[in-house]
């Protein structure tokens, strides 16, 4: 076992990735199931508490551990993987401002493998612009109020609690001014939407949720009311996008492998020699081995930077995750190419990571909304 803390945790997802997540995830995906069991894996492994504090139990991680492990569940499955970054996301926007009663309540469970959060911030009517919520909030005497839809929320209907966005009632609408707050699943008013049936990322249950007076206690607040431009790029944005990011590599990297096992297993009988003989096989290999490695260093170097307050962080994440969509659609196309028909049966597994990877880009931050932030912050003018 390593000695260093991060590499321990890598190691122990590896271990799960392989023999609990990968075992699974046909099933998973031909099913739409939600991965309970590996979710419980994960959390007897105790991966769950990767951003709570150490004083609480958890492993207090930032950004470079979170890419590192994502990566190697998604390995195994990415469905289960999404599930689990998803959970990442929102137990860091519940940890950067918690109060001591939210520390006893979400993050102490958390760090325990005892609670699954997630994060709930599209809504129907403004898609991919995630950072404008129209779900309102108002002060009942007994807490809050909220009001609306969210579209696409992973783990919907499985997780403990979801953190969720809304504007105040009756305000003007303005970017940057709305406020998030965490609403149990067991919350009266809290509804869900069909089951989740993606086109990939089967495993999801990215569902519709309905916010109908949904009421929650008062000590359900995060930070302050409408504070949350500071959420959005102190926390939302760079782990959303680095969860992503790692996911997503795990993705191109077990696409990687997969073309690897097949030119190594495939046999022509007219040359009794595996496709590994052919040269412009083995060039396609070399590529899409290059194409892995570079987008993980730029991933690992953004996550660097981040963790290290450095400047430039937010271009360099911004970047990393366009870089990761385009490498995990590219690689699973390869994939694809390289099983030849084989590759191409109903439910294989090339078709699977083809199918998962092409959430890559319309998954917030989606890739036209990162290319706009880069542009502008390169320019030097704010990303929206
Ligand atoms: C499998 C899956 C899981 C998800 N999980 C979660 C989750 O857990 N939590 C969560 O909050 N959300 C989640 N989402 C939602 C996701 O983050 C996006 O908000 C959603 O996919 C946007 O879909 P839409 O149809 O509303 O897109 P639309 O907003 O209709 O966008 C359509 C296209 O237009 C582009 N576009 C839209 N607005 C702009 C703009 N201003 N500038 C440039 N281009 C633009 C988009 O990039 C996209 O290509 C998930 C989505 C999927 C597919």
């Amino acid at each position: 076992m390593p000695n260093d803390p991060v590499e321990a945790l890598v190691l122990r997802a590896r271990t799960l990735s392989a023999e609990v997540l990968a075992p699974r995830a046909e099933q998973t995906d031909a099913e739409a199931l939600w991965p309970a069991e590996q979710l419980q894996a994960i959390a007897a492994a105790g991966l769950l508490g990767l951003h709570v504090p150490r004083r609480l139990g958890g492993h207090g991680l930032g950004l470079a551990a979170l890419a590192r492990i994502a990566e190697e569940l998604a390995v195994g499955c990415s469905s289960s993987a999404m599930c689990y970054a998803m959970h990442c996301v929102g137990t860091a926007v519940i940890a950067a401002k918690a109060t001591p009663f939210q520390e006893q309540r979400y993050l102490a469970p958390i760090a325990q493998g005892r609670h699954i959060t997630s994060l709930a911030l599209s809504e129907p009517g403004t898609g991919a612009n995630f950072y404008l919520p129209r779900t309102t909030f108002r002060r009942t005497g007994r807490g809050f109020a909220l009001q609306g839809e969210k579209s696409f929320v992973t783990n919907g209907g499985h997780a403990d609690s979801y953190v969720v966005s809304a504007v105040l009632r009756d305000e003007q609408i303005d970017p940057g001014t709305f406020t998030c707050l965490l609403v149990d699943s067991t919350a009266p008013g809290l509804d869900w939407g069909p089951p989740w049936a993606g086109f990939g990322m089967r495993g999801n249950s990215s569902r519709r949720m309905m916010l109908n007076g949904a009421t929650l206690p008062p000590g359900n607040l995060l930070g302050t009311e409408g504070d949350q431009d500071w959420y959005v790029f102190e926390v939302v944005a760079p782990y959303f996008l680095v969860a992503m990011s790692g996911v997503y590599l795990g993705l191109a990297e077990a696409a990687l492998r997969t073309a690897v096992s097949h030119l190594q297993a495939r046999v022509h009988v007219h040359t009794g020699e595996p496709l590994m003989a052919q040269p412009l096989l083995v060039e396609q290999i070399a590529d899409l081995w290059r194409l892995v490695a570079r987008t993980r260093q730029f991933v690992a170097h953004a996550a660097g930077l981040w963790d290290a307050g450095a400047p430039g962080a937010n271009a360099a994440l911004f970047a990393a995750k366009v870089d990761v969509a385009e490498a995990c659609v590219s690689a699973a196309n390869s994939a694809m190419m390289l099983l030849g028909g084989r590759g191409y049966e109903e439910h294989g597994k090339a078709g699977r990571l083809l199918r998962d990877a092409q959430a890559a880009h319309v998954m917030g931050p989606t890739t036209h909304i990162l290319k706009t932030w880069l542009g502008r912050t390169v320019l030097g003018l704010p990303p929206f």
